[in-house]
């Protein structure tokens, strides 16, 4: 008998609303690296594991919930106009955020109650 199922749903994951699957922090912390691919949840904040792979640019965002800001890290790889959720550092509510790279390859940030 060999442990078929390694990821356990809401311990190593959970799904988001559009049914994405989001691995924790635990996950990351047994995993024990970042994958570099700018998870919601990485607890590897700031590390360049992966050198020259993926170029992250630290974007403030205000929480359209508490008004409280905090940075993010986007990553230009992912593409030049992004949509995704990701969940306020302060209160935890999930805030729908949107990414477009200017010419000059700067991100504009917009946010919304998802
Ligand atoms: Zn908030």
């Amino acid at each position: 008998m060999t442990d078929s199922s390694p990821l356990k749903y809401l311990e190593d994951y959970y799904l988001s609303p559009d049914g994405k699957m989001i691995f924790t922090e635990s996950y990351h912390l047994k995993r024990g690296y970042c994958c570099g691919s700018g998870c919601l949840h990485c607890p590897y904040d700031g590390i360049e594991v992966q050198e020259g792979r993926s170029s992250s640019t630290e974007s403030r965002v205000q929480c359209p919930f508490c008004h409280e800001s905090f940075s993010i890290p986007v990553f230009k790889e992912e593409g030049a106009e992004q949509s995704f959720i990701y969940d306020c550092e302060i209160c935890c509510s999930p805030i729908r955020i949107q990414v477009t790279f200017t010419a000059e390859e700067q991100p504009e940030i917009s946010t919304d109650r998802s």
